[in-house]
């Protein structure tokens, strides 16, 4: 062998032994996305407006935009259904998800109450809450909506392992907010602040 081909040989063996030593790529993720209430439970009702129906149009904007950021989302309803609670996050579960985002619009008797809030079970892990924060951090920059924090509550969300947290995108008792959550536009900008978070809090 002349010293052009031991050089090529190098060279080759060289490439086989970098191709075998990089670490494959992790297979994609799924990141579960849950349109709170459905069906017979419509959540809070406002002057005709049914949480419900804000969001599901919210968890469809997030399952439609993700794609562009390289997030696969799947919905634990895309339709107006009830599905039982604690199989919400079974079904993340069984998908093997990254995490669990479900979505609501919330009611206070006082109108003046405006703002998002994002919860998280009463015993809830650090990367529950590390995701609320970067949630709530999130959607309050993509709407400039007023920051209400992260707060914790009993919720179904004790039922899985996965990092799981509740976002309030907003109140519909709050007659600004009402009108707000209706319009696509400030939809869209939740979904965008969703995704902003859920990208925030697997970056680290
Ligand atoms: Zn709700």
């Amino acid at each position: 062998m002349d010293r052009l081909g031991l050089l090529l040989l190098l060279v080759l063996t060289a490439s086989l032994v970098l191709v075998l030593l990089s670490p494959k790529p992790a297979p994609e993720a799924v990141v579960v996305i849950d349109a709170g209430h459905g069906g017979h439970d419509p959540g809070a009702v406002v002057a005709g407006i049914q949480e419900k129906d804000i969001n599901l149009a919210i968890a469809l904007l997030v399952q439609k935009k993700a794609p562009a950021y390289g997030l696969k989302v799947i919905l634990t309803r895309t339709t107006d259904v009830y599905v039982d609670l604690v199989e919400r996050v079974r079904l993340a579960e069984a998908l093997g998800a990254a995490l669990y985002v479900s979505i609501h619009a919330n009611y206070h008797r006082d109108p003046k109450v405006c703002g998002v809030e994002t919860w998280v079970d009463t015993n809830a892990d650090p990367e529950s809450l590390r995701l609320a924060q970067a949630l709530q951090s999130a959607v309050v920059a993509a709407t400039g909506a007023q920051d209400r924090g992260v707060r914790r509550q009993t919720l179904y969300l004790r039922h899985t392992a996965l990092p799981a947290a509740l976002v309030e995108v907003g109140y519909l008792s709050c007659p600004a907010e009402r009108a707000k959550l209706q319009d696509p536009m400030y939809q869209e900008r939740i979904a965008e602040g969703i995704i902003s978070g859920i990208l925030a809090y697997q970056s680290r």
